[in-house]
């Protein structure tokens, strides 16, 4: 079949261009690249896009606009076209976007040509049609194997749909054909974030060394110290982004994430009507902020921060699952599983949301008993046994607590006791394994293994209950802004204080 290369270049021609104008970008060479695109007229589709693709990255949306526009229209099924939709669907004009980016697959998938091939993949990947995106870029990159840009791509796709262990796979691929494609050694920084973070963070450092002017690596870096709480590093990385790109909608919304954890909400709404700016259905910006504020412990602020963002992006399933997260930890189950339940329907593959949705099923066993601010909920086989011991327990602790701290905490307080160690670990960070760790507690909700879930003698569940609730004490008095260290340790002296015996039990405390 035919390709859609404009004359007067030949397939071959326009593969070398493309070969040509992606190591540029990837090498971080830009100087190269425009050197590149002034060897071809102005009229030129790949030139075109080759010089939008630059503006885009340095945050001239506008100027890149106006110069794909002529080009794309003339030109409909090029790369100028794929990239003024793009850069359209970036915006927010999915108005705009969607028929151009449907015409655009429609026609290229058609084509045996892998250049045309991978188009089409980039295409329905924007499309969120990413089984056809992946078939498509399988096919490109058998036909033409020694593409690192196809690759990327590749490992791009498997990480859209957390399979990190075959993204992996394929930036590796990338990075056999060219160990200085720094997109390849990012995306191996994400897949690696959650299971090596200290490679991750080395990977991303060879992406920044090898091209400074990558946005994503430095926010990459940005999103790990504030994982580590270091706003000051994490400052540093944010300012380098925005140097690069004062419009990027993605180091706008770390920054609005930012100012909302350190209660400098003026800043924050400031940051977010900037974002809303750009890209007006851009609800991703209030994501991003809950994330940041659930990974500080403030669960009821990113349901609202969340549901902030539904409201101007309804389809986001990104964020139906992390308010299905955020509300579990708020006590809200049968919220959770509505949002969880939106988001499985459109994204079967997130691991998290299947197995919150099975944990859920398996809670229906159990059985729930209220006293007071107290709900508490056991397994069926178990109530009958622990029952009284769980509530009267926790009852005391309670109301012993709260009289020394001088607090009357706000419930309802859900306590849930699990006889399967993963279903406790999943309740808790949505995965199954953290061996270490018997107890958690979230404000106000608190889980924990129950006597069968360990070898007995093991552990003493008693005192990891009253460890927890003194956690729930501490958490709620701070309004969820107690240091680790802290609540850590006021923990640890109630429960030493409760009963002398009750050593300190390893617990997941203040943690995610
Ligand atoms: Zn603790």
């Amino acid at each position: 079949m035919a390709a859609v290369a404009q004359p007067p270049y030949t397939e071959e021609q326009e593969r070398q261009f493309h070969r040509d104008s992606t190591a540029a970008i990837a090498h971080g060479a830009y100087d190269d690249a425009y050197a590149l695109a002034s060897t071809r007229d102005a009229s030129d589709p790949s030139a075109t896009a080759l010089l939008a693709r630059l503006e885009v990255l340095r945050g001239d949306y506008e100027a890149a606009e106006n110069r794909l526009r002529p080009v794309a229209s003339a030109n409909p099924i090029s790369a100028a076209s794929l990239e003024l939709a793009l850069l359209h669907d970036y915006l927010g004009r999915r108005d705009e976007a969607t028929p151009r980016l449907e015409v655009l697959l429609d026609r290229l998938q058609r084509s045996r040509e892998p250049l045309d091939m991978y188009r089409a993949a980039r295409a329905a990947r924007a499309l969120g049609e990413h089984r056809m995106a992946n078939s498509l870029i399988r096919d490109a990159s058998l036909a033409e194997p020694d593409d690192p840009a196809l690759h990327t791509l590749w490992g791009e796709l498997f990480g859209d749909k957390y399979d990190q262990l075959e993204a992996s796979g394929s930036f590796a691929d990338a990075l056999r054909l060219d160990d200085r494609w720094a997109p390849a050694h990012l995306g191996l920084a994400k897949a690696m974030a959650d299971t090596d973070p200290p490679a991750a963070r080395s990977a991303a450092a060879a992406a920044i060394e090898l091209a400074p002017g990558d946005v994503g690596a430095h926010l990459f870096i940005a999103q790990r110290d504030l994982d580590d709480r270091n706003h000051e590093a994490a400052r540093g990385s944010l300012d380098r982004a925005l140097a690069i790109n004062e419009h990027s909608l993605e180091a706008r919304s770390l920054i609005a994430a930012v100012a909302y954890v350190e209660d400098r909400l003026d800043d924050f709404e400031l940051e977010v009507a900037r974002v809303l700016e750009i890209n007006p259905v851009y609800g991703e910006v209030f994501r991003v902020a809950g994330n940041l504020a659930a990974r500080n412990y403030r669960f009821e602020e990113a349901v609202s921060l969340v549901r902030r963002g539904l409201e101007i992006d309804p389809a986001n399933t990104r964020s139906y699952a992390e308010l299905g997260m955020h509300l579990l930890r708020t006590g809200d189950e049968p919220g959770a599983r509505v949002a969880l339940e939106r988001s499985f329907a459109e994204d079967p593959y997130d691991v998290v949301t299947y197995n919150l949705l099975g944990l859920l099923d398996s809670l229906d066993e159990f059985e729930t008993f209220e006293m007071g601010d107290l709900v508490v909920r056991l397994h069926r086989d178990e109530a009958p046994v622990l029952k009284n011991y769980v509530m009267s327990l926790a009852q005391r602790a309670l109301v012993d607590l709260s009289d020394r701290y001088g607090f009357e905490v706000e419930g309802p307080i859900l306590v849930e006791v699990f006889p399967r160690h993963d279903d406790f670990a999943v309740r808790t960070l949505g995965l199954p394994g953290m061996i270490g760790a018997l107890g958690a507690c979230f404000g106000k909700v608190v889980t924990l293994d129950s006597p069968r879930a360990r070898t007995p003698g093991e552990f003493n569940w008693q005192s990891t209950l009253w460890h927890e609730m003194a956690h729930v004490i501490t958490l709620q008095m701070s309004n969820q802004r107690v240091p680790r260290w802290l609540t850590e340790g006021l923990s640890t002296f109630e429960q030493k204080r409760a009963r002398a015996d009750w050593a300190r039990d390893q617990d997941l405390g203040f943690a995610t």
